[in-house]
């Protein structure tokens, strides 16, 4: 709107002030040229030649001579006689005499006047006639105007003398008897085929009749030497006297209607509005509309409607540049893609939602590929949303394809979630081959906020779900407060970790057969000082959404190892059994991480088992490498929370796991469910089966313990034999319990 309004503005500015004048009127003589025709015979200049003055020895003719020229003009059938002279002094009285009998006799003979103007065609000041000629004869105006460079003319058709409108010699020849006004001569028309027939044939009676029969004449100077001469446009200087025969011709045709330059420029307004309407406005249009506006003008001289189109060429040529430059910011030059602040233009209304679909491992996928091939795969992806996204516009940025669209029931969101993550489920194709993309959605619902904020939430959720695993976030009021509180715990999480006091608790885990302790599991307590005991998986969901994941993960086996390398001292057989985050096992670093670790505290590898959940995809490669790589060092690996996945059998099978470990949901009820003790003795079975160890969590008394010793189970823990706690108190038990036995 802006550029519109400024280019608008330059327009105006430049019709104003006449700024484009010059090239206005080159540009209307090069159309004269184009449309050169030749002038009509009724109207014939009457040449005061070098022939006229030769013949008659004398360098400018005497009234008595100009006298008998009126007369024998009218004799030859002229309807008016136009002289371009003032016949301003007295010359000798004979001679005045016969003129001004002449005049009488005559009285459609005009002499000229220049009546007292700033500027003329003709250069002297004012012309007056002399009071003898001004009472005998009739007074026609030689005013005229010359543009800049003499690159066009206008004439007055009357120009105001002494107190009375006279014609200018132009509407004298042409008749014209509408109003007053002033209009710009016809160069269409070409000066040089004016009829002319020279002063002394016509003294000499040696024009036939039908020359000047019905014509009207002017008689003007045209010898070597004349001071009346005056540049055609673009071209040579041409006695002025054709000039007034020209503007009759002009007359003649049609007095020409001048629009001026404000309906070229209200065009241009127009083309630049609906441009500026557009996300990518097109150049063709504005190159369609510039040559309209330059070809128009030529048709419109045809009917004799001059037109001004400089301001107009100006206002569209800057806008039309300036929206094309803003249009190319829109779009990412890499990838040619929409940039999101392209969507923040279309100023939606409040009830659209703002999608965001981030590509995983985006850069990962593309880093060997041209902008070229990068591109063709975002469309591809494009492609696929457009299947249910009619008419959104797709913008791209970074790794996110960002649109909008209108508002959907709550459950109707879901579905249409869960539509757009099928979408994705066959590959796209990519350099040649097809890919298999995850995409994480983020929605934005805050419908009051600003639609930069709701483009940033939805990005920012699509990230969340990402982090967190999940397909997809709906970022509503309820959550943007949930985030902010967590934002702030984790600022918080931040402070506790740099200072040491997010702590690990140890819980003993024993084995069946012997009852001694042979381990403990490593379990997070974090106590905030003002909201007091945060639930480890809330913190650990917080980390995995705001990036923390990793150095938590860190921090955990830095001080559980730590922790296990003192239990070694009293049990060189104590094992440490961590909890690792799925999005932990997707970072490869992990494995330079562990092993740093492992050499810094001094712990072996069997020592250590890693706790996995079934959350972890074994369908991302990086996954199954790490925890390969792992289990090449010699780290066991335990299926953390068995049989509260889904797909349970065929991810036991293909995860290089040493140990099953069976949920407490399952322990806690094995007493009163028979379902719940077949699922235990089944899990034992097949873990024996695969060659694996059997752990049991949550084990709450005696008799569970009993029943699991009947069952075949390994290992166990629980508040049965003792609940998580300090490193301190378990090394003291460690102690006791050595002392004991
Ligand atoms: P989990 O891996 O299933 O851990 C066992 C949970 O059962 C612990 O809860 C433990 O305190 C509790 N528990 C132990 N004995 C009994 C019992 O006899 N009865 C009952 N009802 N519960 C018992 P906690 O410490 O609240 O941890 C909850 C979950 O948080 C853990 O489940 C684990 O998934 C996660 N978590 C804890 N620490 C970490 C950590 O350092 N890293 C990661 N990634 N996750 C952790
Ligand atoms: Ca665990
Ligand atoms: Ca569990």
């Amino acid at each position: 709107m802006k550029i519109v309004a400024m280019a608008i503005g330059i327009g105006v500015i430049a019709g104003l002030i006449e700024l484009g004048l010059p090239a206005e009127d080159v540009y209307r003589a090069v159309r004269s040229e184009i449309r050169s025709h030749e002038a009509p015979s009724d109207i014939v200049v009457v040449t005061i030649d070098d022939a006229t003055l030769n013949e008659l020895q004398t360098d400018v003719p005497d009234r008595k001579q100009d006298a008998e020229l009126i007369d024998r003009l009218f004799e030859a059938g002229a309807t008016r006689v136009f002289f371009d002279k003032a016949y301003a002094d007295p010359t000798n009285p004979a001679s005045d005499a016969a003129l001004a009998n002449a005049l009488v006799r005559n009285p459609e003979t005009y002499i000229a006047v220049a009546p007292p103007i700033d500027e003329g065609v003709n250069e002297y000041a004012a012309l007056i006639p002399s009071d003898q000629f001004k009472q005998s004869g009739k007074l026609a105006s030689m005013e005229g105007h010359s543009a800049p460079f003499n690159l066009g003319y206008r004439f007055p058709t009357a120009s105001s003398f002494e107190g009375k409108l006279i014609p200018s010699i132009s509407a004298g020849l042409a008749e014209y008897e509408g109003p007053a006004k002033e209009y710009r001569v016809d160069f269409g028309i070409d000066i040089h085929s004016i009829k002319r027939v020279s002063y002394i044939d016509v003294l000499k009676g040696r024009v036939g009749r039908s020359t000047l029969e019905n014509a009207n004449v002017v008689v003007g100077q045209t010898f070597t030497g004349t001071s009346d001469m005056h540049y055609e446009p673009l071209g040579a200087k041409i006695p002025g006297v054709y000039f007034h025969a020209l503007g009759a011709h002009t007359l003649r045709k049609g007095v020409p209607v001048d629009l001026g330059w404000m309906p070229a420029l209200l065009v241009s307004a127009a083309v630049l509005l609906w441009q500026a309407s557009q996300i990518k406005p097109s150049r063709r249009t504005s190159a369609a509309a510039i040559a309209s506006l330059l070809t128009v003008p030529l048709g419109l001289d045809y009917l004799s409607v001059g037109i001004d189109v400089f301001p107009s060429i100006l206002c569209l040529g800057i806008g039309a540049v300036r929206l094309d430059r803003l249009a190319q910011k829109m779009f990412d030059e890499a990838t040619g893609c929409l940039r999101v602040e392209a969507l923040e233009q279309l100023q939606p209304d409040k009830d659209m939602s703002v999608f965001a679909l981030k590509i995983r491992e985006f850069s990962f996928i593309t880093r060997n590929s041209s902008d070229q091939v990068i591109t063709k795969f975002i469309e591809e992806a494009i492609k696929r949303l457009s299947a249910t996204e009619t008419g959104a516009q797709f913008a791209f940025h970074k790794d996110t394809i960002v649109w909008l669209r209108p508002r959907l029931q709550p459950n109707d969101l879901s579905d249409h979630l869960e539509g757009l993550h099928a979408l994705f489920r066959t590959g796209v194709g990519h350099a040649g081959a097809t890919v298999d993309i995850a995409a994480h959605i983020g929605v934005d619902e805050n419908w009051e906020a600003s639609i930069r904020s709701r483009i940033a939430t939805a990005i920012q959720s699509a990230e969340d779900a990402l982090h967190a695993g999940t397909h997809a976030i709906v970022a509503n009021a309820e959550y943007l407060e949930q985030r902010d509180k967590r934002l702030s715990l984790l600022s918080d999480l931040d402070e506790a970790m740099a200072r040491n006091s997010v702590q690990i608790a140890y819980q003993p885990k024993i084995d069946l057969q012997t009852g001694r302790t042979i381990g403990a599991e490593a379990l997070l307590r974090w106590t905030h000082p003002s909201h007091g005991a945060i639930p480890p998986e809330d913190v650990i969901e917080m980390a995995e959404t705001h990036k923390r994941i990793d150095d938590l993960t860190i921090y955990v086996i830095d001080t559980a190892l730590a922790g296990a390398r003192l239990a070694r001292n009293i049990n060189p057989d104590f094992h440490i059994a961590i909890n690792m985050s799925a999005i932990a096992l997707t970072r490869v670093q992990l494995i330079y991480d562990m092993t740093f670790l492992m050499s810094k505290h001094r712990v072996p590898a069997d020592k250590i088992i890693l706790e996995v959940t079934e959350t972890a995809s074994l369908d991302d490669r990086r996954v199954t490498a790490v925890m390969a790589a792992l289990r090449e060092f010699g780290i066991q690996i335990s299926i953390d929370d068995f049989g509260t996945g889904q797909g349970a059998l065929s991810y036991i099978k293909r995860i290089p796991g040493t140990e099953v470990k069976i949920d407490r949901t399952f322990i806690g009820d094995m007493l009163s469910s028979a379902e719940s003790r077949s699922v235990v003795q089944a899990t034992i079975n097949i873990a024996h089966s695969l060659g694996k160890r059997a752990a049991a969590e949550g084990v709450e008394d005696a008799e569970t313990m009993k029943l699991l010793i009947e069952m075949g189970c390994d290992h166990a823990q629980g508040y049965y034999f003792a609940p998580a706690m300090p490193l301190n108190e378990m090394l003291l038990e460690l102690s006791e319990k050595r002392a004991a036995a």
